[in-house]
């Protein structure tokens, strides 16, 4: 599938559910979402029926995120059916962690590929303060897990803010001793911050290139090579930009939505859980799938698919804000 711009549309992110076991403080509000009914959600066979008619026509990768992914009843079933569906070559998953150490196994057996586990902070109390319900030994589980599943890349990524004062070296060097690739991506001021009450702004992103010299630099000081562009990308490396400390077994990703656009290489739809194609994450444009796969059926997903397509803007033009939160729209 081809946009009105020219770019290859074949990723599509689908949300499983706005629900989660944390209430992270720039995500969710502190009393957690007003979960949307049981009914507004799509159910597992009607993702099913939209996967199976958006990879007829193109999308080759699959996200599935949420909220947290995992606590949807049904995702080892569904993440089963995706990965044998014809055209779907590869399907992940963005996760919290903090189910995988009971679900990596047989997660991996219904054939998922690859896993993206958010952390923050390495610090025990920093994480408490972040995620309001979390503890750092879970998610730290959730990483061994997905290693030991066999999980090929497992990335890591953490979310910078300026006012956390994040040890960002210490996150970089969890990329040393084992094959885990650390992405720092910066915080996006999007409608959560309003929502959940913390007011952060433009102030707190920090820009991809100075959080680089500010690894160097500690790296230098601590008597470390400082990082040097990585030789090979992690399979799936999408718009970050990576490095890697000389000898380390994984690599060190940046990834600026704000301070470097990658429009022109975006190559996306979401999909969020209550059934709206979302174009672009930072416009509130959407296409209802949801009223297309309950009345219409495979035409009705496959022109919902196509206006949406059609609908992809060239640029967020620095707009940042939307309506949603992430875990609303799927980060
Ligand atoms: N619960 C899963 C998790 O945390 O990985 C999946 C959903 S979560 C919304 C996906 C990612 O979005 C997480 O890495 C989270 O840190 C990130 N995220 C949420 N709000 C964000 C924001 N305002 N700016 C940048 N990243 C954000
Ligand atoms: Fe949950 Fe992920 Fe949002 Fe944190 S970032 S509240 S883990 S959905």
């Amino acid at each position: 599938m081809k946009d009105s711009h020219g770019r290859t549309i074949d990723y599509l992110r689908i949300s499983l559910t706005d629900r989660c076991n944390f209430r992270c403080i720039y995500c969710m509000p502190a009393d957690g979402v007003c979960a949307l009914a049981h009914e507004d959600i799509l159910r597992i066979e009607e993702i099913e029926q939209i996967v199976r008619v958006a990879a007829s026509h193109g999308i080759r990768s699959v996200r599935l995120t949420g909220g947290e992914p995992l606590v949807r009843k049904g995702v080892v079933e569904l993440v089963d059916s995706i990965t044998s569906m014809p055209g779907i070559e590869n399907v992940s998953l963005t996760t919290n962690g903090v189910l995988l150490p009971g679900m990596a196994g047989e997660l991996s057996r219904a054939g998922l590929h690859r896993v993206n586990i958010s952390l923050d902070t390495l610090d025990p109390q920093q994480f408490r303060d972040i995620t309001r319900t979390g503890r750092l030994e879970d998610t730290l589980a959730g990483i061994d897990a997905a290693l030991e599943a066999g999980f090929d890349p497992v990335k890591v990524n953490a979310v910078t803010v300026r006012r956390l004062d994040q040890d960002f070296l210490k996150f970089a060097k969890l990329s040393c001793d084992r094959p885990l690739h650390v992405r720092f991506i910066e915080y996006m001021p999007l409608g959560d911050s309003s929502e959940s009450g913390i007011g952060w702004g433009k102030e707190d992103v920090i820009p991809s290139e100075e959080l680089l010299e500010t690894i160097n630099a500690r790296a230098v000081e601590s008597g470390m090579e400082p990082l040097r562009p990585a030789g090979s990308k992690p399979v799936g490396w999408g718009p970050a930009r990576y490095y890697e400390f000389p000898g380390a077994m994984g690599t060190v990703g940046f990834i600026s939505p704000l301070s470097r656009h990658f429009c022109s290489e975006c190559n996306r739809l979401r999909l969020t859980a209550d059934g709206k194609i979302r174009p672009c994450l930072f416009s509130d444009e959407e296409f209802d799938m949801r009223a297309a796969v309950r009345e219409e059926g495979p035409e009705g997903i496959e022109r919902v698919l196509f206006e949406a397509l059609g609908a992809k803007p060239d640029d967020h033009h620095d707009k940042v804000g939307t309506e949603r939160s992430m875990n609303k729209i799927g980060g």
